[in-house]
């Protein structure tokens, strides 16, 4: 296939060397001076773009992802496919889609997750939302990135429930850390709080996969001077779209809300935002002294 790969980033170049190692012919663009195996460079977004039957976008944000759009989807040939795998709010997945088809151009939201690790090694989750012919084109490029895609419905949709989980993800390891907070201050040894709760209710991925207490459970970013992993800005930054997506659909979501602040004053006032998100831990117990 030929396909165009605009933000060559810490997620879209391993992502774009993987298409191209399983055989695509792919064009490059980004706004800074990459290099990527096999990839060829093009000098602005709408050359990448121009005659390829899948454009893929991974960008930072809805505002640039917006911006990239209005100057890629009117040079695009009609049928192509646009997939944007960045992280955006999904009312700016949405006007792009919007846009998309008024230029006669398929669109697929397919947020990812699985981290840098998972771009590079092509094992990432994506979550996609648009049309079925737009998904059945693609699907044979998620499975060179990837190991899992699912159809989330229509346009908007990837997004939602990559935002829904992230805050169930950021609110679920808020309460393991203040739990395990309370529990020090009670006298109650780690791991045995560990091996109550992760074979009891209060289980979740947080407490059982990604432990933040050093030296219980399996091997996680706590065991490694809380290195990210998955660095609390960007969890500031999924909490923050779902407060969006949370305001702009009228949904209540308090935890969501409790959890943001919370990592609103982590990462901005403590500046602790290039640590994992499981540094909340060390932070609860410094501040219950
Ligand atoms: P990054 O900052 O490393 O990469 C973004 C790239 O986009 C940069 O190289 C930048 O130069 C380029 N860019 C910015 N504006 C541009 C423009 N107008 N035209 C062309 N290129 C432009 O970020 P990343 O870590 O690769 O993340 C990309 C997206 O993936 C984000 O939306 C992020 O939330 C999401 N994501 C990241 C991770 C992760 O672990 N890093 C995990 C899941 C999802």
């Amino acid at each position: 296939m030929k396909i165009g790969f605009i933000g060559l980033g810490n997620m879209g170049a391993p992502m774009a060397r993987n298409l191209a190692e399983a055989g695509h012919e792919v064009t490059g663009y980004d706004m800074a001076e990459v290099q990527v195996p096999g990839v060829g460079l093009a000098h602005t977004s709408a050359a990448a773009a121009e005659g390829a039957e899948v454009v893929i976008t991974m960008l930072p944000n809805g505002e640039i992802l917006r911006a990239v759009a209005a100057q890629i989807l009117p040079v695009m040939t009609s049928g192509a496919v646009h997939l944007d795998c960045s992280t955006v709010d999904v009312d700016s997945a949405r006007a792009v889609a919007e846009l998309a088809h008024s230029h006669g151009v398929q669109a697929m939201d397919a947020p990812v997750s699985g981290g840098t690790g998972g771009a590079d090694a092509g094992t990432l989750t994506f979550m996609a939302g648009g049309a079925v012919e737009a998904f059945a084109k693609v699907a044979p490029l998620f499975e060179i990135m990837g190991q899992k895609a699912v159809h989330c419905g229509g346009s908007g949709n990837g997004q939602a429930a990559k935002i829904c989980n992230n805050m169930i993800l950021g609110v679920t390891m808020v309460a393991t850390c203040e739990a395990f907070a309370l529990a020090d201050k009670l006298g109650l040894d780690r791991q045995a709080m560990f091996d109550v709760v992760s074979t009891s209710s209060g289980y979740s991925w947080s407490m059982n996969a990604y432990c933040p207490a050093p030296g219980v459970g399996p091997q996680s970013p706590a065991d490694n001077g809380y290195q990210p992993g998955f660095a609390a800005a960007l969890m500031l930054k999924d909490l923050r779209l779902s407060q969006l997506a949370a305001a702009s659909a009228g949904a209540e979501t308090p935890m969501g809300a409790a959890a943001e602040e919370l990592y609103t004053a982590f990462v901005e006032e403590e500046g602790q935002g290039a640590k994992d998100f499981s540094a909340m831990l060390p932070r609860f117990t410094e501040r219950n002294g």
